[in-house]
């Protein structure tokens, strides 16, 4: 402990960092950041910092605002695009109580205990998510707007594309940073883009999405682009997703592999599926965690709708991507980027945990595409559709007590507050729609 501490020390030392922006994440996702100088990085690492917790959401009650902070010592980066003399570096921290107990309502040690689970289970979660976004022209004073100058489509390289630029230094960034880059390219809709990271364990991935985000931001603004995550930004194109794949090794062995099966599939992994098909509803209001959420979960722009599970069809709320041996894993469509992934993650491993201890066996795949049968077809088989509303989505999460658990009572309750706050002033405003729609007919 004291061998990492020194070394962190002496790494901050040798490559001139005068600031250490210390890092965590609230209940809805969002990156907050307390900035010390280089000096305080001693005791920082000790833990010893404390900030006021009551004015981060869902942290804490005004009387008990005294928090602390607890840096992963493996989390330890400098920001690339920051000058070498007086460089930036950031810890991504836990979050304690005043008497040394992990706080409830840290995401990072909510996913923590989850994956402590996991591991008196025999497992280890890897995951892999692709993450979408949109890269957006500014106006004149920097503000976003829904414009974008390209004409590309899927893997277009096209000249005119401003975004690309921008994304080859993302990607560079993110590189200098850790990540291990597998693809990035333009996506569907024009001025979307993917970029695709190795999967490793379910913390380290947690932790990269959130830094993923801040980088891609940080990138976009210094090229004149605003990057947004938002769900579904643009009405008739595709939204954003983030795929979330994933599997459970054991050892370095792919759990959800075996080979003496036809399909290559183990049981665990098909008792995985069941336990993610039971509770996807359930889920939904924490994969897809904002009122704009709903609206990319529609018919015809490849986001899922149905609640099945396929091996090709990308239509499917979970596809089994077709390598099998350590890349053997199951693919979740239907999470975004705009939710909180170690929450995400969180539900994701304590239903597919569920699955293989209730031993829940998935529905048979359904191979065909799902936007093209009938209602009345799908209702005879049994196959429901994911919530169509953050309302809907809260109701069904209230109702599960596999969630309840899972996240805990502090950050269960906190988090679906907030989110029938954030559902109750969306339903009362007045959309463009309505005033086309009805303005002048009644
Ligand atoms: P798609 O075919 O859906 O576009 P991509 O190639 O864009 O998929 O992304 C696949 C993701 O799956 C990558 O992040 C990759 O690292 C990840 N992945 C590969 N093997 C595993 C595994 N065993 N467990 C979890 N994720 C994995
Ligand atoms: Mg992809
Ligand atoms: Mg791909
Ligand atoms: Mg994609
Ligand atoms: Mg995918």
């Amino acid at each position: 402990e004291t061998a990492v501490k020194q070394e962190i020390l002496e790494k901050a030392r040798r490559l001139g960092v005068k600031f250490v922006r210390l890092q965590f994440t609230d209940i809805l996702g969002v990156l907050k950041n307390v900035a010390i100088p280089v000096e305080q990085l001693d005791k920082a690492l000790d833990g010893e910092l404390m900030f006021d917790g009551s004015s981060i959401h869902g942290f804490a009650r005004i009387e008990e605002s005294d928090m602390y902070l607890r840096p992963d010592p493996n989390t330890f980066v400098i920001f690339p695009w920051r000058p070498r003399d007086g460089a930036v570096a950031r810890l991504i921290c836990d979050v304690y109580n005043p008497d040394g107990t992990p706080f409830a309502g840290c995401p990072r040690n909510c996913l923590r205990r989850m994956l402590d689970r996991a591991k008196s289970m025999g497992y280890t979660m890897h995951a892999g998510p692709e993450m979408e976004f949109f890269l957006f022209h500014v106006d004149a004073d920097g503000k976003p707007l829904l414009e974008t100058h390209d004409k590309a489509g899927y893997f277009d390289l096209s000249p005119i594309d401003k975004g690309e630029n921008a994304r080859r230094e993302m990607v560079m960034a993110l590189e200098e940073m850790g990540f291990e880059i597998e693809t990035s390219h333009h996506e569907v809709a024009p001025g979307q883009h993917e970029i695709d990271f190795k999967h490793s364990d379910a913390l380290d991935i947690a932790d990269k999405i959130v830094t993923f985000k801040f980088v891609v931001r940080t990138l976009a603004q210094r090229h004149g682009l605003h990057a947004t995550f938002m769900p579904k930004p643009v009405f008739g194109i595709n939204g954003s997703g983030m795929h979330m794949n994933q599997s459970l090794f054991r050892g370095e062995e792919n759990a959800f592999h075996d080979a003496s099966r036809p399909d290559g599939l183990s049981a665990e992994a098909y008792y995985y599926i069941g336990g993610l098909l039971k509770h996807a509803r359930s889920m939904a209001a924490i994969t897809n965690s904002t009122v704009n959420s709903y609206k990319r979960l529609v018919p015809g722009y490849e986001a899922p709708v149905y609640v099945a599970w396929a091996e090709g069809n990308r239509s499917a709320l979970i596809r089994i991507p077709q390598k099998r041996g350590l890349s053997t894993r199951v693919e979740l469509r239907n999470p975004d980027p705009a939710c909180n992934p170690y929450l995400a993650l969180t539900v994701n491993l304590a239903a597919g945990l569920e699955g293989i201890r209730e031993k829940i066996d998935p529905p048979p795949r359904f191979p065909i595409n799902i936007y093209h049968i009938t209602d009345a077809d799908r209702m005879e088989r049994g196959i429901t559709s994911l919530p169509a509303s953050l309302e809907e989505a809260i109701k069904e999460m209230s109702a599960d007590p596999v969630m309840r658990e899972a996240l805990g009572e502090h950050i269960y309750t906190k988090f679906i507050e907030a989110k029938t706050a954030e559902w109750n002033e969306y339903r009362i405003r007045i959309t463009p729609w309505e005033i086309d729609r009805y303005l002048v007919n009644y």
